[in-house]
């Protein structure tokens, strides 16, 4: 068995016995774990109150070969996720941030850049950036790192660019606009309008800070049900977190 360090985010805890955890945790460098964390439930166990929800953490677990849990051996906490006492709005988008890492990634699979996008997003979060902003932002850039952007300047059926209209047709299940010659027959389309195409391809440019961006409540709102859509439609099923965004997310 090998050991191995990394940093971690918490995405979820689950008590297993009387003094066990099984946490699931995206690591920087060996994306997705599953790992049992033996007297984390002790009052003075081993990983101090280190193993909480959102929580980023310096890791040493060992590596299992088969398809047992990974085992954690050392948890030093680095930032807690504090929003969580805060404001309502921020502790669910730190859940949802956690919710798409976790439906959208793989056991095993490495995405340091992902990681240090949901690092990002938790941080910004915790200080008091504006939520919609720094939740659509973690959505377009996970998605593009993915492979998962939905194509948003030209056509998803044809390849030709979209000429700016009023409205644009968004093909759920063939990935993004669609021309007016290929929209007929698909399935699943809805439209889009050029203020909500415009945020999008605005949030999907930006490498930068998030501070920056901003998002009116007509727009958020109208991204808001397309994007829930084409989420639902890509991880097979409607993320749990979207009925709290809807409300909460301003
Ligand atoms: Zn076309």
């Amino acid at each position: 068995m090998a050991s191995e360090k990394t940093q971690a985010i918490v995405l979820k805890v689950v008590e297993f016995s009387e003094t066990s955890c099984v946490l699931t945790l995206f690591t920087e460098h060996f994306g997705k774990v599953g790992a049992l964390a033996k007297g984390a439930r002790r009052p003075k166990g081993p990983f101090e109150g280190a193993l909480d929800l959102l929580a980023l953490v310096r890791i040493v677990f060992l590596r299992k070969s088969s398809e047992a849990l990974d085992l954690l051996t050392e948890a030093k906490l680095q930032r807690r996720f504090r929003s969580a006492q805060r404001e309502l709005s921020r502790l669910y988008a730190g859940y949802y941030v956690a919710e798409l890492l976790s439906e959208l990634t793989d056991n095993g699979d490495p995405h340091p850049e992902l990681f240090a996008l949901a690092d990002e997003t938790l941080l910004a979060l915790d200080c008091g950036r504006s939520v919609a902003p720094a939740v659509l932002r973690f959505e377009v850039l996970a998605l593009r790192l993915l492979g998962h952007l939905p194509s948003l300047d030209e056509c998803v059926g044809c390849g030709q660019s979209i000429p700016d209209e009023p409205r644009t047709a968004f093909g759920l299940v063939a990935g993004g606009v669609l021309c007016a010659r290929c929209r007929p027959g698909q399935r699943q389309v809805v439209s889009i309008t050029a203020g909500g195409l415009a945020a999008l391809k605005r949030f999907a440019a930006v490498n930068g800070d998030c501070e920056t961006l901003t998002l009116d409540d007509k727009v958020r709102g109208e991204l808001r049900g397309v994007w829930n859509n084409y989420l639902a439609h890509l991880i097979g099923h409607k993320p749990r977190m979207h009925e709290y965004l809807s409300v909460a997310a301003k």
